[in-house]
């Protein structure tokens, strides 16, 4: 038996999907389905079923009345043979964790229009995607990781998963897109690019190399037989936007349309390497979260919230790959990878809320923190995805120091051991596999780091390994860390941004800093400084450098509609952007394996 889905993008404008579901032997007591409220990989309420429109329930064609149980779940009466459901979707979030549908492209997940029948967990689901008028005279195709049954050329058709929790494992991209095919290690891959794209102007070899280069590196670490018989990149191009979500065979992404390589590039661009960097990342997560993975996501029915401490492993550990692989695959040199490690560390370094939240407790709770950011997040949380890359990078260290073995040994540990079987790892299990399998004990570093609100030490780390790891103070508004040869610019503790009209609005206030001391808050706006306007946060930073530290000035802004004054006194700047330096290349080559660039 399988339960067969059928969904077709009906209404372009109205953004609606059409959505059939046929199940041949409903439970006789009455037949209880369920939409999910969260989609695995983004921990956050989603609540899906509020996009559901007319919900009609037929039993062997004859309309029956459904009985709502919660807000996600219904029962329909006992019905002998054949229970359908109706309904549409509203398809209107541009996200890669929703659905959208409007008359450029039909993309959407299997968790916000497919709904999972109780007491069939296990059946097979059939899903036709069928065409439109409008779909065929645009010429649409398909892209998606989901096994055929019997598709046409532009790939709508049947398609088959063994389960529901694999059914919503491919979504699927419909539209005209741009594509581009490779093969890894054999395997086929695509990325596919939504979105309007000067095509011709996109340097698609370069971005064809770099993906093979990823993508076979990441292959080869983790070995043969491979877990994967395909693979598509599919990526929504927006002016500004950044994100992805990990599949099995698949990943959805957006960025920004600056962000693609171009032909007229020199060399590969910041915006570039970010995008790389989130190829490189969603891979990795074939392996690490979608097989190695918590048992509690394993065991999760997608309605209530699933608690776990492990996102330091499988985010943080995975963040710490991703700017690694693209050295490792021979993208970025030694310099690069120096640059990107420290900014990365920079996030951590500037979060007061490092020393509140413990990076275990930032995972558990990520459904009402990380998920839910406030403007008070600096001072209140940290990331498990930056804190936890810090994490990975102190265990790779503290492991290469003493032995022949590193971070990846116990990344393949884990997939051959839990990832391949898809055996589902306990809390705390990782920690003391990372001891068990070093044969050293790794405890301190968790009870300090990942369950305590303790920096690591990085200098004392750094040290074996020929890298100077240093802190400075920012040489301006927005910088990120690394090496910096600019002068320190004042700091007025609060991240600002730019309004449209000429003005400056405070989007962040850190503890203690200035504009905290000054009564700043988060949503006021700058107009002037000393009687005289500030434009925009350029104009504001030149100004800055030309103060003195502990000067006062005078600050003019409005909260809401209320014009207030404060004196801002300029503190001298925080060491809080991360600088690593080369001291020693050899040493280097112990943490890095392959050669250094002797261009260093
Ligand atoms: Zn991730």
């Amino acid at each position: 038996m399988t339960i067969r889905y059928h969904i077709t993008p009906a209404d372009p404008v109205g953004h609606l999907f059409d959505l059939s579901i046929e199940i041949d032997q409903p439970t006789p007591s009455g037949q209880i389905f369920s939409l999910p409220n969260w989609i695995p990989g983004s921990y956050l309420i989603r609540d899906f079923s509020k996009h559901i429109v007319q919900l009609q329930a037929f039993c062997n064609d004859r309309p029956i009345q459904l009985t709502p149980l919660n807000k996600s779940k219904w029962q329909a009466p006992p019905c002998e043979g054949t229970l359908e459901l109706r309904y549409q979707i509203y398809a209107w979030d541009l996200s890669v964790r929703g659905a959208h549908f409007d008359q450029q492209h039909a993309f959407f997940n299997g968790t916000s229009v497919f709904m999972q029948f109780e007491g069939h967990e296990d059946t097979a689901c059939q899903l036709s995607l069928h065409t439109t008028e409008f779909a065929n005279q645009n010429q649409w195709r398909v892209a998606t990781g989901m096994p055929e049954i019997s598709v046409n050329d532009s790939g709508f058709g049947d398609y088959l998963a063994q389960d529901y929790k694999e059914l919503i494992e491919y979504p699927f991209e419909v539209g005209r897109f741009h594509q581009l095919d490779f093969s890894a290690k054999g395997i086929p891959h695509k990325l596919v690019l939504t979105g309007k794209i000067e095509w011709q102007q996109i340097d698609q070899a370069q971005l064809k190399t770099d993906l093979v280069k990823i993508c076979e590196y990441e292959l080869d670490l983790f070995g043969k037989p491979y877990p994967i018989n395909q693979y598509v990149f599919m990526v929504m191009v927006t002016e500004n936007s950044y994100g992805g979500l990990e599949h099995l065979n698949s990943t959805a992404l957006m960025c920004a349309r600056d962000d693609l390589p171009y032909k007229n590039d020199s060399k590969r661009t910041a915006g570039y390497l970010q995008f790389l960097e989130l190829c490189a990342h969603e891979y990795f997560h074939t392996w690490n979260v979608k097989r190695i993975q918590p048992e509690v996501y394993q065991a999760s029915d997608l309605l209530t919230p699933a608690y776990s401490e492990q996102l330091w492993w499988f985010e943080g550990v995975t963040s710490y790959y991703d700017a690694l692989i693209l050295y490792r695959a021979g993208i970025i040199n030694v310099e690069t990878y120096l640059d990107l490690l420290a900014k990365q560390m920079t996030r951590v370094y500037r979060m007061p809320g490092r020393f509140k939240q413990s990076v275990a407790e930032s995972s558990y709770l990520t459904w009402t923190k990380f998920y839910q950011q406030d403007e008070n997040a600096p001072n209140a949380i940290i990331s498990y995805y930056t804190k936890g890359s810090l994490i990975a990078l102190a265990l790779d260290l503290m492991i290469r120091q003493k032995s022949d073995l590193s971070l990846d040994t116990i990344l393949l540990y884990l997939w051959n051991t839990f990832g391949r079987p898809r055996i589902g790892l306990v809390e705390n299990q990782i920690e003391t596999l990372c001891s068990e399998v070093t044969k050293q004990d790794l405890s301190p570093l968790f009870q300090s780091a990942l369950h305590g609100k303790e920096d690591i030490d990085f200098n004392a780390l750094f040290q074996h390994f020929g890298i100077e790891f240093s802190l400075r103070a920012a040489t301006q508004l927005n910088d990120l860390g690394g090496k910096s040869e600019a002068e320190t610019v004042l700091s007025i503790g609060a991240n600002l941004k730019n309004t449209q009209h000429n003005s400056v609005t405070v989007s962040h206030v850190f503890e203690n800093q200035s504009a905290y001391m000054a009564g700043l808050s988060a949503g006021d706006e700058i107009i002037a400084i000393n009687e005289v306007r500030v434009r925009n946060t350029d104009a504001l930073a030149k100004r800055l450098l030309r103060m003195q530290p502990e000067e006062s000035v005078t600050c003019y802004y409005f909260r809401r509609d209320e014009l207030y004054q404060t004196e801002l006194t300029l503190l001298p700047p925080m060491a809080d952007r991360v600088v690593l330096t080369v001291s020693n290349k050899d040493l280097v080559n112990k943490w890095l394996e392959t050669q250094v660039n002797e261009a260093l």
